[in-house]
């Protein structure tokens, strides 16, 4: 039996996930606040966290550093409806074992429970998971390498923040404004070709035509 950490303020999706988790055969200890779930990991030292990232009073993020400060062994699943290609790779970044986006399906979670109590590394290409899928790509969020075939090319963090936010909006048009804004932090017009430049970089690392140029507006990730 395995001691499982709760860290979540909804009090429905905190009974809900006490209630799957000791039906798995768990035994729970559930916190509504980061420094509430700092405490009982401190005294209770559990097997594994399920941690949830708005919280009231610290981010999950914190809550998170804090811990594995304290006890870098504890094992940290997110769960979090937080999507954003940033903060996903931050908390892997953090030391996360694992993150799982709400809404998710309780065997799908309970599955992933197991593996991480196992100590096993989330493997499986998922899209909330370490993993995003291009056309022929695959983006490795936790190591930050470009999966093609058999080759694993490490990027730089620039490009790899502008590769991810370009999958995530895949087969849609970003902007060079949204470019700026969401990969560097500009949110002026910074008169340079920086967007430009950074999308050759990653088409030399792609296949031809995976990014497509949209005269005088953006660029586009392919969908096929
Ligand atoms: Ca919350």
């Amino acid at each position: 039996m395995a001691h499982v950490l709760v860290v979540e303020d909804e009090p429905n999706l905190r009974v809900l996930l006490g209630r799957l988790l000791t039906n798995a055969g768990h035994r729970v200890t559930a916190a509504a606040d980061g420094s509430s779930a700092l405490q009982s990991a401190q005294s209770e030292a559990p097997d594994l966290v399920i941690l949830d990232l708005m919280l009231p009073d610290l981010t999950g993020e914190e809550v998170l550093h804090a811990l594995l400060t304290a006890q870098p062994a504890t094992r940290v699943l997110v769960l979090s409806a937080v999507t954003e290609v940033d903060r996903r790779v931050g908390v892997f970044d953090c030391g996360a074992a694992d993150f799982v986006a709400k809404p998710f399906g309780n065997s799908e979670f309970l599955a992933r429970v197991r593996a991480r109590l196992r100590g096993e590394a989330p493997t499986t290409p998922n899209t909330v998971a370490r993993f995003m899928s291009g056309p022929d790509f695959q983006l490795d969020l936790q190591h930050r390498e470009l999966l093609m075939g058999d080759q694993r090319i490490e990027l730089p963090q620039r490009e790899f923040v502008l590769l991810a936010h370009l999958l995530h909006r895949r087969g849609e048009v970003c902007t060079r404004q949204e470019l700026l804004a969401d990969v560097w932090g500009i949110d002026f017009d910074p008169r340079t070709n920086l967007v430009d430049v950074y999308v050759q970089r990653l088409r030399s690392k792609l296949s031809a035509n995976s990014i497509e140029t949209v005269r005088s507006v953006g660029y586009r990730l392919v969908a096929r």
